[in-house]
């Protein structure tokens, strides 16, 4: 049968942290979907240098998979190179679901952004926005941030999850400083990191 609701998780994830895991479980829990796509975002030229490969940030994914039976990492916008368009994708995926309504799960950050996002009034038709506050300090601009976007006819639903202030930036700092990071990532993450030697300082990675 086609799924009905579909929650589509964008990031860079790089890595894939407990504050992701966080976000994706309580739209799950909030949506009840009948599919989740984790879908790791392509990166700009100008960026690329420095991230890591998309292969690796795809497998790192499959921290995700034990939240929810039909789980696909959906790779389309790794393998279509450079940076892509929420809006590009978005359309794609009404054509491949036309029955289904998508579920956009994201942070306080990228919601108080939104209305940069290319052609947002085009998503907000498109999709349900599941948002999550980061941080304490976001909560009241986040609640405004909604109600912006629903004055404008788009739908939002802001969990009340309780905050976990992780970020990808904050465990890859953690790693290049030597300091621990377990405690911020799924067991799975931090072993594939451990095994990748990913995000170390350069003249550690290269002594190996
Ligand atoms: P970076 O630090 O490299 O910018 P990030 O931690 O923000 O990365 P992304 O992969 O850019 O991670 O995030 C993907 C989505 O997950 C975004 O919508 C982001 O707002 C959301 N997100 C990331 N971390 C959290 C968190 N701790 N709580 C809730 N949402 C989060």
């Amino acid at each position: 049968m086609e799924p009905q609701k579909i929650i589509l998780f964008g990031g860079t994830f790089d890595p894939p942290h407990n504050g992701h895991i966080a976000l994706l479980r309580e739209a799950i829990a909030a949506v009840q979907p009948d599919q989740v796509l984790v879908m790791p975002s392509g990166i700009p030229p100008h960026k690329a240098a420095g991230s890591t490969p998309g292969t690796m940030r795809a497998a790192m994914c499959e921290c995700f998979r034990p939240l929810f039976e039909n789980l696909i990492i959906d790779t389309r916008e790794i393998e279509r190179g450079g940076k892509s368009y929420t809006i590009d994708t978005v359309r794609e995926l009404g054509e491949e679901y036309p029955k289904a309504q998508l579920y956009f799960p994201m942070g306080s950050d990228m919601l108080l952004w939104f209305h940069n996002w290319v052609e947002y009034k085009e998503l907000l038709r498109r999709l349900i926005i599941v948002a999550q506050v980061r941080r304490n300090e976001d909560a009241a601009a986040a609640h405004s941030a909604a109600q912006e976007l629903r004055q404008q006819g788009g739908r939002v639903i802001l969990t009340k999850a309780p905050v976990v202030a992780v970020s990808s930036t904050q465990v890859r700092a953690a790693l290049q400083q030597g300091k621990p990071a377990q405690q911020l990532l799924p067991g799975s993450v931090a072993e594939y990191i451990e095994r990748h030697g990913l995000y170390r300082k350069e003249r550690e990675r290269s002594t190996e």
